[in-house]
């Protein structure tokens, strides 16, 4: 498991949804930044997510359900085991 910006990669895709929606507490969302600039995997990750989100026709500012959310933390674990 690796820790970039004080955040392991689990912990920005919990928040992942949250930060396209840009509901993410300041503090929070500078750390997913801080996170996003030096980890080599979850930037390829944030953009499949996006592309997702924009597939299934959400829109960033609508709160994803909780099934959605499932289904994409579904899909990032299947990616991550590549
Ligand atoms: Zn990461």
């Amino acid at each position: 498991m690796m820790t970039f910006g004080g955040l392991t990669c689990r912990e920005v895709v919990e928040l992942v949804t949250e930060y396209l929606e840009g509901t993410l507490a300041p503090p929070e969302r500078a750390r997913f930044e801080a996170h996003l600039a030096v980890c080599p995997d979850c930037p390829v990750y944030l953009e499949q997510m996006r592309q997702t989100i924009r597939a299934l026709g959400m829109l960033p500012e609508e709160s994803v359900a909780p099934e959605a959310r499932q289904e994409l933390l579904r899909v990032f674990r299947d990616w991550k085991r590549g």
